[in-house]
């Protein structure tokens, strides 16, 4: 054994297992060991605290439990540099190459010539990782023998997009996992691969896909799932050697079961260094890992997937900027930003162009599906064309198809782009190709896609079209301030009468869908008024709405109560079953009409003026009544038909039809969503665009102030037939 760094006399160069085939481990002696600064959260507070005496006897002991099992070399420490102590850190080594660390603080990376003259003048092969992403060797890099792969760390310290470079570079198959707990910085203090297969980890020390990474590798028997206190003793830090495990003292349970799996555990006493946050296996570096280069092309070994992503609009005013770069990283992905110009006056628009990268292509897709939803105008720049898939099944489409959003979208077909028609969200786009013809491509529902049908998959040749991101966002800061007051309620339904207004005068379509509250509320007058003043094209609900409606047209209730006196009728909750009877006896709610049944309210103001509806059925109706559609895969049909062309559509206290319309209709439609409870209309109006507003209030209040504002004058209700 040497201490001066010079390799043992038997020792070949580039650190091959020596005499007996030994393993062979690089340290670096603690003369200069100390805290001197912060860069995890185990030194905070430990600055000028190791005992350097106690510490060095520590080391010492590491060192000879180490070298019963391994050689042991030393390289010389250099001063300045407390932590080069840390030799696991200063790069990573397999098959006598060693890809260099480039620390990610400037603390730690005058450490790197040190390392990079100690491996050269050892034979070994010294190869830089890519300029400019970071990556701390074997802190990120663990070597897992029996899978023959590399669980490669990233999030807090190495960078992602150094994963692919290695993985082609060492020509193995890497796994990228992401460290989401500042306190485990590096890889080799949440994650321990032994020899055999088995895996110890930290599980909280990763986020969930890393996680179900690590479950898909590992066979739950042979995963050692560790506690929050042994994390926290550096258990995962362990050094394995053979069936020896060397690491600081850890907790009777956890010895237990790894004696149980075979591993017999070497403590040392390790404290001193984890107030600089490492431990047993940080202290040394393995030298003499081999594996079998991966057969074939180097694609495959690394599953990280990328694209470039443009963004424009009021990138930093309205805080889109900040918004995407956090669904990237908070999804697991990392960002390049290639370009940024910004605005310079609070009119300018912004526009960046970003190289999103994720570990996998399923966490890629979710990224861009999020940064469309959230406004950003994602743009993919480099592209083929699209995926095409020939769906096998009528009714169901390609596994990995293109699910559509609420906004315009392109696909790349024989190097045109086309504009998907029927823009809806949650449908595939199904391309034709029709003979001496452009290409077209339309939005189609999975249950109507048929067999042989062309459906787009992923993202390639796929772009959508969300708008520019807006300074005014007003609607949106009024939508999330929860209960509205009275003041600003009136504001916003005068904005929105101006609408519908301008609307009605060029012909266009208000689309209404209402739940049966408006009629409880005392909304129905208002809603009706609104038919027969030419503001409502359609209408859309329930078989509840039109029941209650028709009830207090017959018998002056709502769900028995009265609502001129608000009293409860006796007998009146059966009143609503009276009525659905009395027109189910007519025929159709048109007869009843006709028959003089029906003499007010809201759906005889759809008959009268000739407003279609479209009633779709639930499992909860009574009834129903003639017009309730009872098949759902028909009423979707009929509420689709309905909205078509619309320009507005005022969704007023119906969750479960508001929903179901939100999902057909595009951006670009206004949305105007009017609920009691704050939590429906964000659910319902965040579409991440400005097309749709909340208003939050009572809907018969708002149905009153509209009316006013419309300069309409509700008609006296219609004359009662005796109940
Ligand atoms: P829903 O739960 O989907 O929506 C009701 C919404 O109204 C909720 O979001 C709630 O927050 C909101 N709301 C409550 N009070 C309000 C107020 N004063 N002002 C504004 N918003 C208010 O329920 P739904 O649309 O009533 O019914 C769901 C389905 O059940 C429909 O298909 C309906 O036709 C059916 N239904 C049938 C019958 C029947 O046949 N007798 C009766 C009730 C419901």
């Amino acid at each position: 054994m040497q201490l001066d760094g010079t390799p043992p006399p038997h020792h070949a160069p580039g650190g091959e297992p020596g005499a007996g085939g030994r393993p062979h481990l690089l340290m670096c002696a603690p003369d200069h060991f100390d805290v001197q600064y912060v860069i995890n959260p185990w030194m905070e507070g430990n600055i000028g605290r190791p005992d350097i005496a106690r510490a060095r006897a520590q080391w010492e002991a590491l060192r000879a439990a180490l070298a019963r099992h391994a050689e042991v070399v030393v390289c010389p420490p250099a001063p300045g540099l407390p932590d080069m102590v840390f030799t696991a850190n200063a790069g990573l080594v397999l098959n006598r190459r060693v890809i260099l660390s480039a620390f990610a603080h400037p603390q730690r990376q005058p450490e790197e010539v040190h390392f990079a003259e100690w491996f050269r003048a050892h034979g070994f092969e010294v190869i830089l990782p890519p300029e400019p992403y970071r990556f701390e060797g074997c802190g990120d890099a663990v070597f897992d023998t029996h899978r023959q792969l590399l669980w490669l760390g990233y999030g807090q310290r190495s960078s992602l997009e150094a994963h692919p470079f290695i993985a082609e570079t060492m020509q193995i198959e890497t796994v990228s996992l992401r460290l989401v707990d500042p306190r485990y910085y590096h890889l080799d203090v949440a994650l321990c691969a032994l020899p055999g297969g088995d895996v110890m980890y930290h599980p909280p020390a990763f986020d969930s896909p890393s996680l179900a990474e690590i479950e898909r590798r590992v066979a739950p028997e042979r995963r050692i799932p560790v506690s929050a206190g042994d994390a926290q003793a550096f258990a995962c830090n362990a050094v394995a050697l053979g069936e020896a495990l060397v690491l600081h003292p850890i907790s009777d349970g956890l010895r237990a079961r790894l004696r149980e799996r075979g591993h017999v555990t070497e403590e040392v006493d390790l404290s001193e260094f984890h107030r600089a946050g490492g431990s047993a296996f940080c202290l040394s570096l393995r030298l003499d890992h081999t594996h079998r280069p991966a057969a074939g092309a180097a694609e495959g070994l690394s599953a990280q997937a990328g694209r470039v992503i443009d963004l424009q609009g009021h990138l930093l005013n309205t805080g889109l900027m900040a918004r995407v770069l956090d669904v990237i990283t908070d999804n697991g992905g990392s960002f390049d930003i290639l370009e940024f110009r910004a605005g310079q006056r609070p009119e300018d628009q912004s526009r960046a162009r970003l190289r999103v990268t994720a570990p996998r292509p399923s966490q890629l897709e979710a990224i861009i599906e999020q940064i469309h939803a959230r406004g950003g105008d994602a743009d993919g720049v480099e592209q083929g064309g699209a995926r095409l898939v020939a769906a096998s099944k009528d009714g169901v489409a390609p596994a990995d198809f293109h699910v559509t959003t609420i906004y315009p979208t392109e696909v790349l077909v024989d190097g045109q782009w086309v504009t998907a028609e029927r823009q809806r969200m949650d449908a595939a786009i199904v391309v034709e190709r029709p003979k001496g013809e452009p290409p077209r491509a339309r939005c189609t529902l999975m249950r109507d896609v048929r067999r042989g049908d062309l459906v787009v998959c992923g993202f390639d040749g796929v772009r959508v079209k969300t708008p520019s991101a807006s300074g005014h966002h007003d609607e949106f800061a009024f939508m999330s301030s929860g209960v509205s007051s009275e003041r600003r309620v009136e504001i916003e339904v005068e904005k929105i009468a101006w609408e519908m207004r301008r609307i009605r005068e060029r012909g266009g379509r208000t689309v209404v869908v209402a739940g049966p509250v408006v009629i409880h509320t005392g909304g129905g007058p208002h809603l009706a008024a609104l038919i027969r003043a030419g503001h409502v094209q359609a209408l859309l609900g329930g078989n509840a709405v039109a029941v209650h409606d028709m009830e207090q047209a017959v018998l002056g209730t709502s769900l028995g109560v009265d609502l001129r006196s608000g009293a409860v009728i006796e007998g009146g909750h059966r009143h609503h079953l009276r009525v659905i009877n009395a027109i189910r006896e007519h025929g159709s709610i048109a007869a009843a009409v006709r028959a003089g049944f029906i003499r007010g309210g809201v759906m005889h103001a759809c008959v009268e003026c000739g407003v279609p509806f479209v009633l779709a059925g639930s499992i909860r109706d009574d009834g129903p009544l003639p017009e309730t559609v009872m098949d759902l895969v028909e009423a979707q049909r009929q509420y689709a038909e309905a909205l078509r062309g619309a320009d507005m559509v005022l969704m007023l206290s119906s969750m479960l039809h508001a929903i179901g319309v939100g999902n057909m209709t595009p951006s670009g439609v206004r949305l105007i969503c009017v609920d009691i409870n704050p939590a429906v209309v964000t659910k319902l109006a965040d579409r991440g665009s400005l097309d749709a507003a909340g208003v939050v209030t009572d809907v018969g209040l708002f149905l009153a102030h509209l009316t006013a504002k419309l300069g309409i004058t509700t008609a006296p209700e219609a004359p009662l037939l005796a109940g």
